[in-house]
């Protein structure tokens, strides 16, 4: 078995659900009392946030880069960032190692290929929905994305940061976001990726009809299986 070096933190409360997953799946591969390898630098997400919001991403990138450094040094074989929006930076971190990244968005795109869907909706944080590096990945396997109009990205932007990240689930932020799901799909689109690894906290498939791609178990998914391989 290869040893997962997982880039978390960001935030815990999603790290831990990729911790369970992994471990979850592994244990259902192998059995008995076999666990996933996996070695973790988990950060302080204080700076991470104040980096994004600064724009400094080379100084974020340098920092998760110079974190990988570290995992590859402690015997990972490869590496999951666990969060959408720090794909930001992969390919500066990309620099500090010579171990591969499991990129997020390329695991869900061959998830929606595999699916038959080709034009889906995005919930994620702003810097996920509003620049380049995540939707170019996807659209570049053909597949369209859509994202919501300007004041629900603020909105769902906001909930991640507010609320998600520091633990706080609420019934009124999951019916806006199921809101937000279903206005997508009457615009045409055939799912809905979940690009923020906190959103399955706070919806699952059983709160919307909408085919929804939850980028956390794909990504744990995806790293089992390279792992096991
Ligand atoms: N975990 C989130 C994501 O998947 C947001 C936190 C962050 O900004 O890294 O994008």
């Amino acid at each position: 078995m290869q040893t997962i070096g997982m880039l978390g933190g960001m935030s815990w409360e999603s790290t831990a659900l990729y911790y369970r997953s992994i471990n979850e799946l592994v244990r259902q591969a192998l059995g008995g009392l076999h666990s996933a390898k996996i070695v973790m630098h988990s950060v302080d997400f204080h700076t991470i946030e104040a980096l994004q919001r600064a724009a400094q991403w080379d100084q974020a990138g340098a920092l998760l880069g110079q974190a990988a450094q570290g995992l590859q040094q402690a015997g990972a074989d490869f590496i999951i960032i666990c969060t959408n929006t720090m794909h930001r930076v992969a390919p500066q971190i990309s620099h500090h190692i010579d171990i591969p990244i499991l990129h997020l968005a390329d695991a869900t795109a061959a998830r929606l290929k595999q699916a038959g869907f080709d034009s889906v909706g995005l919930l994620g944080t702003a810097y996920t929905m509003e620049q380049d590096f995540y939707i170019q990945r996807i659209e570049a396997q053909g597949i369209q994305v859509v994202v919501p109009s300007s004041a629900e990205r603020d909105e769902v932007s906001r909930i991640i940061f507010s609320e998600l990240c520091v633990g706080v689930v609420s019934t009124s932020s999951r019916h806006y976001y199921v809101q937000v799901i279903e206005s997508m799909g009457r615009q045409g689109v055939q799912a809905v990726i979940q690009g923020c690894t906190e959103i399955a906290l706070l919806v699952q498939p059983r709160h919307t009809h909408m085919p929804l791609f939850d980028t956390t178990l794909i990504h744990a998914e995806e790293a089992v299986k390279r792992a096991l391989a």
